[in-house]
């Protein structure tokens, strides 16, 4: 089981998924610029004018922990991400999964939290993946004896507040205590105790989720979504382990044509994000200072960022499409800063 184990100065991955051109890339036309020439580097093909007119291939190359291409199973990924970090949460440890990049890229995908009201849909995911590893080592040996029992959180991180994704949405306040414990109040801990019933909780957070959204372009986009496994002992928080499907990190709010609420959201996601990156370094660099207050987002993760049995990896998401290049040159250079120490 040691080779579950991160290695000891290894606590932050940063790895990137190119997903396939969908339906409606390949009808526009839309070409691939993304290459995945080895199993961690991503190169992009972007193509540029010169003075003259004449066109070129500029081409950028970024390395990660790992590059996956459009032909990696939501497993595959698993495997070099999440997995490393599960049985660290039955030693005390806080493991943390991000998926970020742009709408449309595939975090929610990866993460497992696609609602179609078929369960066996969300099994493919990363959230059901953790899941079934957690239900394998409680009944190791090693820890059997510790008695612990699993509970399930899912909330959803929206302008700068909480809402319970298993409790009708219900707003909730985050309280910081004097021994600088984070709590979110009221907060409903589910106890599962197999991954079907996981996997039901996840389809009960994701209609919650999606209900009431019409497009694409909806409020599930602009929102994180925190999916947490926690274990306990004697009712005292043991290890946990978080899976957060970010907010879409296009900057479409930038635009003179996005209303006021479309500006205030996305000044709201960029702020979470950049403190996201923050603290992911901070950790990374075992400063003692981490700026985890400097947004919802980072305060309500704060174990993640805090002491030595910390450890996160992140999933940048990519789409493969010319249409897409300045969002996906974003995310990679976002993906690489949080990687650089
Ligand atoms: P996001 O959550 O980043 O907005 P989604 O996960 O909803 O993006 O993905 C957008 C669409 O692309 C969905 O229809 C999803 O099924 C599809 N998709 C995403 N990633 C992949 C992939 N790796 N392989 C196949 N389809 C994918
Ligand atoms: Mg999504």
């Amino acid at each position: 089981m040691s080779s579950l184990e991160p290695p000891e100065d290894h606590r932050i991955c940063v790895c990137v998924r190119k997903r396939p051109l969908n339906e409606r890339e390949t009808t526009m036309k839309d070409l691939d610029i993304i290459t995945i020439p080895s199993r961690n580097v991503v190169m992009v093909h972007e193509s540029k004018q010169k003075v003259d007119l004449t066109r070129y291939l500029e081409n950028q190359t970024f390395c990660f922990d790992h590059a996956f291409d459009d032909t990696a199973s939501n497993e595959l990924v698993y495997q070099f991400t999440a997995r490393p970090l599960v049985e660290s949460i039955f030693r005390k440890g806080m493991a943390t999964c991000f998926a970020y990049g742009q709408t449309g890229s595939g975090k929610t995908h990866t993460m497992g939290g696609a609602f179609s009201g078929k369960a066996q849909d969300c099994s493919k995911g990363i959230y059901a993946l953790v899941a079934q590893d957690v239900f394998l080592l409680l009944r190791n040996p090693a820890y059997e004896k510790l008695e612990l029992k699993v509970y399930g959180t899912f909330f959803e991180i929206y302008g700068g507040k909480v809402y319970d994704l298993l409790n009708w949405k219900k707003k909730l306040q985050v309280l910081e205590d004097g021994n600088q414990q984070v709590q979110v109040v009221g907060l409903q801990e589910q106890e599962v105790s197999c991954v079907k019933e996981v996997l039901n909780l996840v389809e009960l957070g994701n209609s919650c989720r999606t209900s009431g959204q019409t497009s694409v372009n909806a409020h599930s986009s602009r929102s994180h979504a925190v999916f947490q496994l926690i274990l306990k002992s004697g009712g005292k928080l043991h290890g946990k382990f978080s899976l957060v499907d970010l907010a879409g990190n296009e900057r479409g709010a930038d635009t003179a044509k996005a209303t006021r609420k479309r500006q205030l959201e996305g000044a709201e996601i960029n702020k979470s994000l950049l403190a996201l990156k923050e603290c992911i370094r901070a950790l990374g660099k075992n400063k003692s200072h981490t700026p985890f207050r400097a947004s919802k987002l980072t305060q309500v993760l704060r174990d993640s960022f805090i002491g030595q049995n910390s450890s996160t990896c992140m999933i940048a998401t990519i789409s493969p499409g010319m249409t897409s290049c300045e969002n996906t040159l974003n995310t990679l250079r976002y993906a690489n800063r949080v990687k650089e120490l």
